[in-house]
This record gives structure tokens, C-alpha cells and sequence, in this order.
């Protein structure tokens, strides 16, 4: 069983669990997600440690979707091999900048959260690990982020066809415990019934 400091539970035995701090390249959930640029071409951040860890295969699969579709807008997802990676797969999202929240930065996260879900469904993967998309170098504020983060997840999880189980690898200690505090006030806000708050052990 895999380490977490806390989960949320449904009533259909799906599990989003939060786990940090720690390094998204080393789990072993069949995909993780990249917090990537729109060019698939490689950046900072977790971008850069996961095309590190993973080898050069996943950017050439980048490139060959760039030629393909050319530049991945805020709020989409592709796919590609892991590469090197334990992780099979690696979906690309690309969040949205933070430029003070006027300008759709909101829906555009829940966008990228959405249709990383979605690519992996679609490609049959169980279990899917996400990093805080768009709160490093994108400037998003990480407690508007992890509301939208952990509200869009969950309201996307229970209808998925072969999803099962989604984590949040966070490499801060901060950032992890703000995430934390978005999934017990969400499993406050919601029915008694439909989702459980649970502490976990790491
Ligand atoms: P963005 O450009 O979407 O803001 P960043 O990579 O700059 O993406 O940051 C997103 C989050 O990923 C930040 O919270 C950062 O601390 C975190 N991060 C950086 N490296 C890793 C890693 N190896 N595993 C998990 N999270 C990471």
C-alpha cells in the first residue's frame, strides 16, 4: 500500500490520496502527470525532473505530437511513454499562468485536471499522480490552486470507466499540508455519504 498523509474515500471505493513531500519522478502509479509548457519541449521544475528521470524517448514523443498538432494550449493533455520512468505513461497538461485571476485562470486549471483525466482513462490506466500544476513558476496562489485542484479531481474521479485511484505527490511540505486542508473541507462541504476524510500515516 502506498504512503499518504490523508485520502479522500467514495462511496464506489475510489481513493484520491495526498502524499508530500515528495518527488513525483520516483512513484509508481501507471501515469504521472507533467506540469509542462506549450511547447512539450521541456522547461523547469518538474517538467525538467521528469524529462531527466524519464530519458530522452518522452521528448521525442513531445516532438512528434508538436509536429502533429503544433503547440499544446493551457488546459489541454497529450500522452506518452514513460520512458525510463517506473510510471508507464506521462500525460503532458499545460496549466495557466497566473496573471491575477481575470483572465479564466480558474477554469483553465480545472481544464488541465480534467483532461489529464480524461487521456488516462481513456488509455485504461488505474492509477494517475498529479504535482501542483501551475503553483511554481506560473505564480499560481497555491490555496486558490489546491480548491480548484482537489474540487475538479474529485468531482471528475467517481464517473471514470478504469480510473481508480489519484495522487497528489507534492515536494513541499507547505504546499502538501494547503492540499490536506482543501480535501478535509471538501469532504465537510460534501454529504455525509458520498466522501470520507481519512488521516494517513506518512
Ligand atoms: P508550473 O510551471 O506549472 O508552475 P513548476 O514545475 O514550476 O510548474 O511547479 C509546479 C509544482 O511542482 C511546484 O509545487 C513544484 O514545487 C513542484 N515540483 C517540482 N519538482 C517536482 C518533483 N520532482 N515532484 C513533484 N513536484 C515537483
Amino acid at each position: 500500500m502506498s504512503d499518504f498523509a490523508a485520502r479522500l474515500i467514495f462511496a464506489n471505493g475510489k481513493t484520491i490520496e495526498f502524499d508530500g513531500p515528495a518527488d513525483i519522478t520516483k512513484e509508481v502509479t501507471e501515469a504521472i502527470v507533467n506540469a509542462a509548457n506549450s511547447t512539450l519541449l521541456g522547461g523547469g521544475g518538474v517538467d525538467a525532473a521528469i524529462h531527466h528521470a524519464g530519458g530522452p524517448s518522452i521528448l521525442q514523443e513531445c516532438k512528434r505530437i508538436v509536429a502533429k498538432i503544433g503547440t499544446l494550449p493551457a488546459g489541454k493533455a497529450v500522452i506518452t511513454t514513460g520512458g525510463r520512468l517506473a510510471a508507464k505513461y506521462v500525460v503532458h497538461t499545460v496549466g495557466p499562468v497566473y496573471r491575477g485571476g481575470r483572465d479564466h485562470e480558474a477554469e483553465t486549471l480545472a481544464s488541465s485536471y480534467r483532461a489529464s483525466i480524461e487521456v488516462a482513462d481513456d488509455h485504461g490506466i488505474r492509477s494517475l499522480a498529479f504535482p501542483s500544476i501551475s503553483t511554481g513558476a506560473y505564480g499560481y496562489p497555491i490555496e486558490k490552486a489546491a480548491a480548484i485542484a482537489v474540487r475538479t479531481v474529485a468531482e471528475t474521479l467517481p464517473a471514470c470507466a478504469h480510473l481508480q485511484n489519484i495522487r497528489f505527490v507534492l515536494f513541499d511540505i507547505i504546499t502538501r499540508n494547503i492540499y490536506v486542508t482543501a480535501a478535509e473541507k471538501l469532504s465537510r462541504l460534501s454529504p455525509s455519504t458520498s466522501v470520507i476524510f481519512e488521516k494517513g500515516h506518512s
